[in-house]
């Protein structure tokens, strides 16, 4: 039944206004309607004195439920819930045309018995009431609403929920957190042993989707839950925050003993129907229980996360996870400069395809670390930590020179080489030493620069870009922009610099199937490209789908690992001879 419905319904069951309104919504918050109707009555005061319309009080009452700003020790939540409570008032006088008092509405003052007689003798709270309740509904629905929208807590797939109403599954598992993070709060303010927070989700849960359809997805989640169910005790609270996200909370005595719980989960939920299932856990021990309890879950997530990463354990405790950080960050900086002197990065190329010739039209150079000893290690890993200590210059300078000799190499052996784009990290774009590298590098190799092209990231630091990029296009380089959509200033850069191709960030294509507004947003980018007469790349396209759409928007050229995916530059050499000889 609606919120409407409902509160209809008990007008005309003779419940006054804040009753019927608070009534309507007490099943979201898991209240029952006697005690929805005793709290109403309790905070009616305002009405009874003839002042505001109950309404507001027990509009107020729902976003207060609703939203959890019961809390005045979360003062971050208390500045939220403040500013919704301003909102829903103003909104409120506004639709009323500032008729707000119940006097005004009732044209009675229910604080004055006689009067009272005539409000029930006339029967005018069912002529009168009804717009204010049916107003305040509207507002509550769609602020309820944006705030699912703000929070990213909510979780799906819950057992025993009808699927059609969507607003009420996401109150409900609203409410499980907020009574999950009270229970929570409770435990860490009684405990007289460790606690800890144990965070994990299944690996790669997208591709158990994709591969078994979501249906199945389904079924694994509240196969997890079930497991949750039979092993936790009552004081072990645990919670599905979102999709495949899961959140234990325990006290004990020993470490071991939450390594053993995890053993024993893990051990449960191994495999479902035969598939073998992974999980990923982080840990965090609570040190200072007067920490917001949000900030706990971030760190069990980032532990949760770091686990993801590692190859040697799936379960990883919060601080251990900064000793791994600090083990990696110490083993690439110690390893680094052997692995350019012997050799051990490595060239992969990725080939660019146009959609309409099904033909390769170009590859990306993406660099790999082959370690003796720990295998291949990629980009993510250390980009971004070579990117701190500048030796990223050292590692672009020689995928460069690696994309030249392939070039060269093709145009040596008869093979008609196509363009490489390597990338250039933005620290080079701190001086002018990386210009002169490259054009060495063309010179020294014999060829020609139109084959050799760039690949700068888009970042929020779009004038440095614009200056240095400007001064590459003088020299007669080809340049692509990386990540378009990623960063923050996309359009401003667009504006002014001159780059020759903007490769759509893979998110494009994420976005573009899930929703309409995506692939709306992505065909106005596509005539945005052809208007300012700019080549457009869409970056990981991975499926069918994908190519056809973006083939009924114009955009033809693509890479991802729906065509091919990086590989050693021998193997590229060889497909790309093949091309040429059909
Ligand atoms: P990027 O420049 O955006 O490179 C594209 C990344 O997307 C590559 O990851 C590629 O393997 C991956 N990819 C390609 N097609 C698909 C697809 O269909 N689906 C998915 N999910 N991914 C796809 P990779 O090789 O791991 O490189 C990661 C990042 O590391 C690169 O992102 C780039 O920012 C950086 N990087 C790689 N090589 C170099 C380099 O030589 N120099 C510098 N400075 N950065 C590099
Ligand atoms: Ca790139
Ligand atoms: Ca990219």
């Amino acid at each position: 039944m609606t919120h409407q419905k409902k509160a209809e319904q008990l007008l005309h069951q003779q419940y006054h206004c804040s009753q019927a309104l608070f009534g309507a919504f007490a099943e979201d918050f898991g209240v029952d309607l006697k005690t929805a109707f005793k709290i109403s009555t309790c905070f009616g005061g305002g009405m009874r004195q003839g002042s505001v319309c109950g309404c507001i009080t027990a509009s107020l009452m729902v976003l207060g439920m609703a939203m959890g700003f019961y809390d005045s020790q979360d003062k971050e939540l208390e500045v939220y819930g403040n500013k919704k409570t301003t909102e829903f008032i103003n909104r409120f006088t506004e639709k009323m045309s500032g008729k707000i008092k119940c006097r005004d509405i009732l044209g009675k003052d229910i604080s004055k018995p006689e009067e009272v007689v005539d409000i029930r003798k006339d029967g005018l709270i069912m002529q009168k009431c009804p717009h204010a309740i049916s107003i305040s509904i509207e507002i509550l629905e769609e602020m309820l609403e944006g705030y699912l929208k703000d929070i990213t807590e909510t979780s799906i797939n819950l057992e025993d929920i009808p699927h059609d109403d969507e607003m009420m599954l996401m109150l409900k598992n609203m409410r499980r957190l907020r009574r999950f993070r009270r229970n929570v709060n409770d435990l860490l303010f009684s405990a007289r042993n460790p606690v800890g927070i144990i965070q994990f989700d299944v690996r790669k849960f997208k591709l158990v989707n994709d591969l078994y359809g979501e249906k199945f997805g389904d079924e694994v989640l509240y196969f997890i839950r079930r497991k949750l169910k039979e092993i936790c005790s009552k004081e072990q609270y645990y919670i599905n925050v979102r999709s495949d996200v899961f959140m234990v909370v325990m006290e004990y005595e020993k470490e071991e003993e939450l390594v053993k719980f995890i053993q024993n989960l893990d051990v449960r939920i191994n495999s479902f129907k035969n598939v073998k299932l992974q999980m990923s856990y982080g840990v965090y021990i609570v040190e200072d229980r007067e920490m917001e309890l949000r900030q706990m879950e971030d760190r069990a997530s980032m532990a949760r996360r770091a686990a993801k990463d590692s190859i040697l354990t799936n379960i990883l405790f919060y601080k251990e996870k900064f000793k791994e950080r600090l083990y990696t960050r110490k083993f690439i900086e110690e390893n680094m400069q052997a692995a350019i002197n012997e050799r051990q990065f490595m060239m992969y190329l990725q080939p660019k395809y146009s959609i309409a010739k099904n033909e390769i039209i170009g590859a990306e150079a993406l660099v790999r670390w082959r370690h003796p000893e720990r295998g291949m290690i990629y980009p993510d890993q250390f980009i971004p930590i070579i990117e701190e200590n500048g030796f990223v210059k050292k590692v672009d300078y020689y995928i460069w020179a690696e994309a030249c000799c392939f070039i060269k190499k093709c145009e040596a052996s008869g093979v008609m080489p196509c363009p490489i784009s390597v990338n250039v990290s933005r620290i080079h774009l701190k001086d002018n030493e990386y210009i002169e590298v490259l054009s060495d590098m063309i010179e020294s190799n014999g060829i020609s620069k139109t084959l050799l092209e760039l690949e700068i990231t888009e970042t929020a630091d779009d004038l440095q870009i614009s200056r240095k990029a400007l001064k590459l296009k003088e020299e007669g380089f080809t340049l692509l922009m990386d990540d378009f959509g990623s960063g923050y200033s996309s359009l401003n850069v667009l504006l002014e610099t001159p780059f020759d191709v903007i490769k759509l960030d893979r998110k494009f294509m994420e976005n573009m199937m899930v929703s309409n507004k995506g692939r709306l947003i992505l065909e106005q980018v596509v005539l945005m490209a052809s208007k300012l007469e700019l080549g457009i790349l869409a970056e990981g396209v991975e499926t069918k789908e994908q190519v056809e759409l973006l083939r009924s928007i114009g955009c033809d050229q693509v890479q991802g690992f729906y065509y091919a995916k990086p590989m050693p530059e021998g193997e590229f050499f060889e497909l790309l001879k093949k091309q040429q000889a059909e």
